[in-house]
Order: C-alpha cells, then sequence, then structure tokens
C-alpha cells in the first residue's frame, strides 16, 4: 500500500492511517508527529517548528521536506506506507512527486477524506493528550472520554488540550487549509489519483476506502 490522505485537520487522518496499517502492513509517516517528538525533544528543527505550529500556521516547506525525504529513505517504507498530514501544499505535493520518481516509487491514490466543520471542530476542541511522554494516550470528551475527569486511563498522569486544539487555533487550522492544503484535491485528481470518501465517522471511511482498494 502507498497511499496519502488529504483532509481538514480533524478529518480522522491519523485514525484511518492507523486502521490502514494495520490491514495492510504499512507503516504511518505523520509529519503532525514527527514534529511533535522534534518539540518535545528540543531539536533544531522542533525549535523551529514551534512557533508555526502553536499559531496553526504551516511550517515552511523547505523543513518538511527535508524530514520526508529522509524518512521516505528508511527501509520500513519498503512494506508501503501511509502518509498523513503530508503534504499540504501545492510544492509539497510537486516535491513529493519528484521524491518518489526518484525513489521509483509510485502512489496509488490520494484518498480524501470529506467530513463536515462542525464535527471536526467539535472533535478537535474535544480532544485531550496525556501529557506523559512515554504514554501520550489520545481521548476525546465525546465519544472517547477518560473514566475519570482529567486524568489518564492508562497511566494516571493529568490529561491537557495541546495549544493547537484551542478554538481559535483550530480555526486558524482550518482557514489555512482550506487556502493551502485543500488546493491538492485538484492536484491529485489531475493526476488521476484521487480517491473522495464522505461521511463524519472514521471507521465508515476506512470501510469505504478498502471496499474501493480493493474492488
Ligand atoms: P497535524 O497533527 O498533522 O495536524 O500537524 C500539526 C501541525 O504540524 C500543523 O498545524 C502544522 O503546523 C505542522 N505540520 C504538520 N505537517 C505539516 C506539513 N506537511 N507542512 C507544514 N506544516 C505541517
Amino acid at each position: 500500500m502507498r497511499l496519502l490522505l488529504l483532509g481538514a485537520p480533524g478529518s480522522g487522518k491519523g485514525t484511518i492511517a492507523k486502521m490502514l496499517v494495520k490491514e495492510y502492513g504499512a507503516v504511518q509517516i505523520s509529519t503532525g508527529d514527527i514534529l511533535r517528538s522534534a518539540v518535545s525533544a528540543g531539536t533544531a528543527i522542533g525549535k523551529q517548528a514551534e512557533t508555526y505550529m502553536k499559531k496553526g500556521d504551516l511550517v515552511p516547506d523547505e523543513v518538511i521536506l527535508g524530514i520526508m525525504e529522509e524518512r521516505l529513505k528508511e527501509a520500513d517504507c519498503a512494506a508501503g506506507f501511509v502518509l498523513d498530514g503530508f503534504p499540504r501544499t501545492i510544492p509539497q505535493a510537486e516535491a513529493l512527486k519528484a521524491m518518489l520518481g526518484r525513489l521509483g516509487i509510485s502512489l496509488q491514490a490520494a484518498c480524501n477524506l470529506d467530513v463536515s466543520e462542525e464535527v471536526i471542530i467539535r472533535r478537535i476542541t474535544g480532544r485531550r493528550t496525556c501529557v506523559n511522554p512515554q504514554c501520550q494516550a489520545i481521548y476525546n470528551l465525546e465519544g472517547r472520554a477518560p473514566k475519570k475527569d482529567g486524568v489518564c486511563d492508562k497511566c494516571g498522569s493529568a490529561l491537557a488540550q495541546r495549544d493547537d486544539e484551542k478554538e481559535d487555533v483550530v480555526r486558524n487550522r482550518l482557514s489555512t487549509y482550506g487556502a493551502k492544503t485543500a488546493p491538492l484535491i485538484g492536484f491529485y485528481e489531475s493526476e488521476g489519483l484521487l480517491m473522495t470518501v464522505s461521511g463524519d465517522e472514521s471507521k465508515l471511511l476506512f470501510e469505504e476506502i478498502l471496499r474501493r482498494l480493493k474492488g
């Protein structure tokens, strides 16, 4: 499987990527997760990325492309990959095409998750993450709430709302998505790779993707 997931923040890319990886034995590559680890570790890339991430702005293309160029060369990608959160701009999509061309790999599909904005805002602002760096379990106040308010079921640490999950930042992330990332839908349509699935439940979207990939 060599797939990329397009969709607004909160459309369920991470959740669906995990389901696909489990089904197909591929690796999930999430630029958001890579950047968050770099921020926690205090690396040079993390320091560069942090200011953009806190505001809900995109990290500059050069930083992301440097990360992805290295990541796609790693051995585990040979079993296939699901890209989650990359590319997010037309220059990133063009660069990905060139990178994959150099590696002799072709994409199977760009899967666009079409989820309503109302669901997205509720989902992101209700998300709470375990502050323990070794755990980082994710909950949602609607649907997947912790047993005890504000406490992680798995390790007992506190739960917190990420800075970029607060409502004003979420609104900025959504407008950035509309301006910079939504044009990728047209890009992949003209590449003949676009697959759009619509709905508000990740499980149903996942089943629809499987049906279309297998069909
Ligand atoms: P995510 O978890 O995918 O929503 O990413 C969290 C944040 O990381 C985004 O709001 C951006 O600031 C940054 N980020 C992640 N992936 C990219 C990317 N491909 N290009 C630019 N910035 C990114």
